[in-house]
């Protein structure tokens, strides 16, 4: 009875079969697992948490996934920034009606 971990991870972008514990797809680079955003040199570094792999952000801090960072997942729509309407929305009229003063 071998023990044989041939457990293999299936790139997500290219279904390169890897070596389960490998950290990058060695066919096309991109990451196995889906980790948070923490490669050294960016300002805003992420917690290095284990993602699910159609997580665009990280469930915990919020900071763009490796499978994100890499085109491999896509986030939704309106998450890629405040939409803007082209007629500049509604805007009231200087002032607006006065309610008049009702004395008495
Ligand atoms: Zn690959
Ligand atoms: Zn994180």
């Amino acid at each position: 009875m071998a023990d044989d971990k041939d457990e293999k991870i299936l790139c997500y972008r290219c279904g390169y079969s890897a070596d389960k514990g490998d950290k990058h797809c060695v066919l096309c680079g991109a990451p196995l697992e889906n980790l948070c955003m923490d490669e050294p040199g960016l300002v805003h570094s992420g917690c290095g948490a284990k993602n699910d792999p159609h997580a665009a952000f990280c469930k915990k801090c919020g900071h763009p996934t490796l499978f994100h960072h890499h085109g491999i997942v896509t986030p939704h729509p309106s998450a890629s920034g405040i939409k803007t309407f082209p007629f500049g929305g509604f805007s009231q009229p200087n002032g607006g009606p006065q309610a008049p003063l009702n004395q008495g």
